[in-house]
C-alpha cells in the first residue's frame, strides 16, 4: 500500500542535519563536475550507511545505483540498513546472493569484480569504505564503465588516508579525484553524535624499538612485531593492568599484536572471547551478536574487527597493538566512539604510546606524500579549490589546466620522489629552454687552431650537459653566434671586463668570477646553444 511506504520512507530516511549537508554537497558537486570522483568523509558513527541508501535512493531516479564494499559483513549491513521499499538486490558470494536486478544493487567487490559483464547499465557507483583496495576499484571501474560511459563515482569513508596516512587522491592511480563532503569527529561530538574518549596512561608499555616498519603498509612487520610484545611477563602485567583499569566498564575491546598475543592476552582475562582472522564466519558471528547484548566483557581482536564491526555498547578499549598507522589508529578508537543508552564516554588504555604519536583522534588528518626533504608540494586549483599535487597539469577534479611551470621549477613527483617536471619549456619554435643550475668550463682548440673557451651547460639533477657552447672571441673573425657569444661573455666576465684569453677565462671561472645563465636554449637533437636566458642574480 502507497501510504505505508511513503510512511517507511520518512521514517527511514530521517536524516540527521550533518547528513542532509553531505548529501546535499556531493550532488550538487556532481551536478559541476560529473566526471570527478568525489570522496565523503563521515567519521565511524556519524551514520555512513544512510548517507550512502539516501545517495543511492536519490540517484536511483536517472539510473541503476552500485554500491560496491570490501567486506562480506559490510555487504549484509548495507543492505539491511537499505530502506526496505527500495528493493535492493545483492551480489555477494559470501552472503549467498547473486542478484543483478536495478535500481540499487549491493555487492562485494570480490564478487562482483570478476563479474561486472553481468552488471546493467550503472549510472552511479558508490564504494564504501574506499580507503581500502586501491587497484582492485580501478579495474573495476574501467571495467563498468566500457557498458556505462557516464558512470558516477563517489567513495565514501571515515579515513580519507591510506594506511600511511597519504591522501587518498594523492596516491598513485588514485580512485578518487579529491574530498567533496566531509563532517568532523568534533562536529559529531559536539552535537552528541558520538562519545567522548577520555584515555588512561597504564603503567604497562608495551616496547617496539627493535621492530622493523613494513615498507609497503607503513606499519610495524605483523610477526616482528607479535615476537616483540608477546611475552609471557608483559601479558601478565598488561592483563592485571586492564583488569583494574577497566574495572568499572562493561564491554571492553582489547586489539592485540597477532593471533598467539590475543589467544595469550584472551586467556589472562575471566570469560574473555576471541575473534582473529581465522575464526570462522558463524562463530565470529556468534561472538559479535553476544558481545553487542553486553553478555560477553571481554573481546579480544587482531585487525579483523577494524572494518564493519559495530558494536555501540563498547565502552573501553585496550590498546595492545602498537601501530605506525594513522588510519589503524583512528579506526581502532571509533569502534567505541558510538553512542549507546547508558553510555557516558568510553575509557581507551593506550599501552603503546599511540595517543603520543597519532596525536588525538579527532585531529588526525591525511598528508600529501612524504617526499625527500619533507611533504609534496600542493596547490590550490582557483576553480574548484581542490587541493592536489603541484606536479599535475591539470585539476583532478575539475579538468581545469594548470599553468605551465616556470623554467627552473623544479617539481617532485611525490609518489616516487623522484623530478617529474624539470622546468624544460617546449617553445613554439620547437626549440626547447633548460634551466640551468652549473657550468663547466674547458679549454680546446678549433680545427683552425684557434684557442677556445667550451662551455657546458647543466640542469638540474643531469650528468650530461643539455647545451654547449663555444667562446671562440679571441680569434679575429668571429662569426654571428661569436658575437652572441662574446656579448654573452661580456655580461658573465662583469666586473672585470671581457678575458683577454682562455687560461685567464679559466681562471676566473675557476673564482666563479664568471656569471651564470638562468637558462639555455636548444633545438631538439642538438646541443648547440641558440639563446641564454638572463644571468643569476
Ligand atoms: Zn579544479
Amino acid at each position: 500500500m502507497p501510504g505505508i511506504l511513503e510512511e517507511e520512507k520518512v521514517i527511514v530516511l530521517k536524516l540527521r542535519p550533518y547528513q542532509q549537508r553531505v548529501i546535499d554537497l556531493t550532488i550538487s558537486h556532481l551536478g559541476d563536475y560529473p566526471s570527478s570522483a568525489p570522496t565523503v568523509v563521515v567519521p565511524t558513527g556519524g551514520g555512513k550507511s544512510l548517507i550512502s541508501a539516501a545517495l543511492a535512493n536519490h540517484y536511483a531516479k536517472f539510473g541503476n545505483v552500485l554500491i560496491v564494499t570490501f567486506r562480506k559483513e559490510l555487504v549484509a549491513q548495507t543492505a539491511l540498513e537499505m530502506p526496505r521499499h527500495l528493493n535492493v538486490s545483492v551480489f555477494s558470494a559470501g552472503v549467498g546472493r547473486k542478484e543483478t536486478k536495478g535500481p540499487i544493487i549491493v555487492a562485494g567487490i570480490q564478487s562482483i569484480r570478476k563479474n561486472w559483464h553481468k552488471l546493467p547499465r550503472i549510472h552511479t557507483i558508490i564504494i564504501d569504505e574506499i580507503h581500502w583496495g586501491n587497484a582492485a576499484y580501478n579495474e573495476f571501474i574501467e571495467n563498468v564503465r566500457k557498458h556505462s560511459p557516464h558512470l558516477r563515482v563517489i567513495g565514501m569513508t571515515a579515513t580519507c588516508f591510506d594506511g600511511k596516512g597519504v591522501h587518498l587522491h594523492m596516491l598513485k592511480d588514485p580512485v578518487t579525484t579529491g574530498v567533496c563532503a566531509e563532517v568532523s569527529m568534533g562536529e559529531l561530538l559536539r552535537d552528541g553524535y558520538l562519545c567522548n574518549v577520555v584515555a588512561y596512561n597504564p603503567p604497562t608499555k608495551l616496547d617496539v624499538s627493535g621492530v622493523g616498519v613494513d615498507a609497503r603498509t607503513g606499519d610495524y612487520k605483523q610477526n616482528e612485531l607479535q615476537a616483540a610484545v608477546d611475552r609471557t611477563d608483559l601479558n601478565q602485567k598488561v592483563a592485571s593492568d586492564i583488569l583494574r583499569i577497566f574495572a568499572e566498564r562493561k564491554s571492553v575491546l582489547v586489539f592485540a599484536s597477532g593471533v598467539d598475543h590475543a589467544g595469550h592476552l584472551a586467556a589472562l582475562l575471566p570469560g574473555a572471547k576471541m575473534i582473529v582472522g581465522s575464526t570462522p564466519n558463524k562463530e565470529r558471528d556468534a561472538i559479535v551478536e553476544q558481545f553487542r547484548a553486553g553478555n560477553v566483557r571481554w573481546l579480544v581482536a587482531v585487525d579483523t574487527l577494524l572494518v564493519g564491526f559495530n558494536a555501540t555498547r563498547a565502552d573501553g578499549l585496550a590498546l595492545c597493538r602498537p601501530t605506525k598507522s594513522p588510519l589503524v589508529y583512528v579506526q581502532a578508537i571509533g569502534r567505541i566512539m558510538r553512542t549507546h543508552p547508558g553510555k557516558t564516554d568510553a575509557l581507551l588504555c593506550d599501552f603503546v604510546g599511540a595517543v603520543d604519536e597519532h596525536g588525538p583522534v579527532d585531529e588526525v588528518c591525511g598528508h600529501p606524500p612524504r617526499v625527500a626533504g619533507g611533504e609534496a608540494p600542493t596547490r590550490v586549483c582557483e576553480n574548484c579549490f581542490c587541493i592536489c599535487l603541484a606536479g599535475l597539469r591539470k585539476c583532478p577534479q575539475c579538468g581545469e589546466e594548470f599553468p605551465p611551470p616556470v623554467p627552473g621549477e623544479r617539481v617532485f613527483d611525490p609518489r616516487t620522489g623522484q623530478i617529474v617536471i624539470s622546468g624544460v619549456v617546449k617553445n613554439p619554435d620547437g626549440s626547447r629552454t633548460y634551466p640551468v643550475d652549473r657550468v663547466g668550463y674547458r679549454r680546446d682548440t678549433t680545427n683552425a687552431g684557434d684557442p677556445v673557451l667550451v662551455a657546458e651547460y647543466f640542469a638540474p639533477n643531469r650528468i650530461t650537459p643539455v647545451g654547449v657552447f663555444f667562446y671562440n672571441i679571441w680569434h679575429h673573425k668571429a662569426s654571428v653566434a661569436q658575437r652572441d657569444g662574446e656579448k654573452w661573455l661580456r655580461h658573465l666576465a662583469i666586473p672585470g671586463g671581457i678575458p683577454t684569453n682562455v687560461v685567464e677565462a679559466l681562471v676566473r671561472a675557476q673564482f666563479g668570477a664568471l656569471k651564470v645563465p638562468s637558462s639555455v636554449t636548444v633545438m631538439p637533437g642538438s646541443p648547440y646553444i641558440i639563446r641564454f636566458g638572463p644571468a643569476k642574480t
